[in-house]
């Protein structure tokens, strides 16, 4: 793997009133690098991915997506970063994401969700947006499911729709927030292996997940938040047996 830093994050905060749900977070993810990131319910986990892809208005720190500032606001002067707004939108369209709850059109068939965004956004004529989605689809299995809407096909069907809808913008990073956690337990192996593919074929990825065997053996290196911070890192070979840490090791004492 590379180490060119792919996605920078600066002393990120999100705060929602007293909650500091994003707390200083920093962190370098390199170009083709997995990072999962565990810990407790309302760690901040959430918020830090949505404030990434500014789905948040986070309150100060500043993101960096190759080199390129996307966000951001000092912290002490409130200074906020101009950042013109189509060089924003192209910066920021470098970046994808996944949801718990998938998220698709409901009206639309697994198609129309793909191919929707490539045209209204890129300008990519229907054809040619239509032939991408295929393909996309039948790279994440769902070849005999171009027609069919979100409530007639399952779970982890509609989160690798979900999956395929957002590699149809291209992104280099993908962040995927507890991607398989509203899956029956039996769905949840076929998300895992589209993710673990995208990993493998260096796709830059952070993925929130409760999935501990996923953490150890697909991610690059695993990141533990509490109470909107970092508070360890590492390889995740290491990570499970080494951590020094005892408020992750509790943690890891309870779910293993
Ligand atoms: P996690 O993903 O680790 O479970 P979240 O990022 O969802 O944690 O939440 C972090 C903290 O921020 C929690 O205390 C949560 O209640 C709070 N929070 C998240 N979103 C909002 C919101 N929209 N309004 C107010 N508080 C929020």
């Amino acid at each position: 793997m590379s180490c060119v830093v792919n996605l920078e994050v600066k002393n990120l905060k999100k705060y929602y009133g007293d909650v500091h749900a994003v707390d200083g977070v920093s962190i370098d993810v390199n170009k083709g690098e997995t990072i999962s990131i565990i810990g407790p319910s309302g760690a901040g986990k959430s918020a830090f991915l949505r404030s990434i892809i500014q789905l948040e208005n986070p309150d100060s720190g500043y993101i960096y997506v190759d080199n390129e500032i996307i966000f951001g606001i000092d912290e002490k002067t409130k200074k906020q970063e101009h950042i013109e707004h189509t060089e924003f939108t192209r910066r920021k369209s470098k970046i994808g994401m996944i949801f718990q709850r998938f998220n698709l059109f409901p009206h639309k068939t697994a198609l129309e969700n793909v191919s929707e965004a490539p045209m209204v956004v890129n300008n990519i004529n229907k054809k040619e947006a239509i032939e991408e989605a295929k393909h996309l689809l039948n790279r994440v299995g769902l070849n005999d499911k171009y027609n069919s809407y979100p409530n007639e096909i399952s779970g982890g069907q509609q989160q690798r729709v979900a999956i395929a809808r957002a590699l149809a913008m291209k992104p280099e990073i993908l962040l995927c927030d507890e991607p398989t956690s509203s899956l029956d337990p039996e769905l949840v192996g076929e998300v895992l292996a589209v993710l673990k593919e995208l990993s493998e074929e260096s796709m830059t990825m952070i993925v929130v997940s409760h999935e501990m065997s996923f953490a150890r053996e697909v991610s690059d290196r695993v990141a533990f938040m509490d109470m909107g911070k970092i508070i360890d890192i590492g390889k995740s070979n290491d990570f499970f047996t080494k951590t020094n840490n005892d408020r992750v090791r509790e943690f890891l004492k309870k779910i293993l």
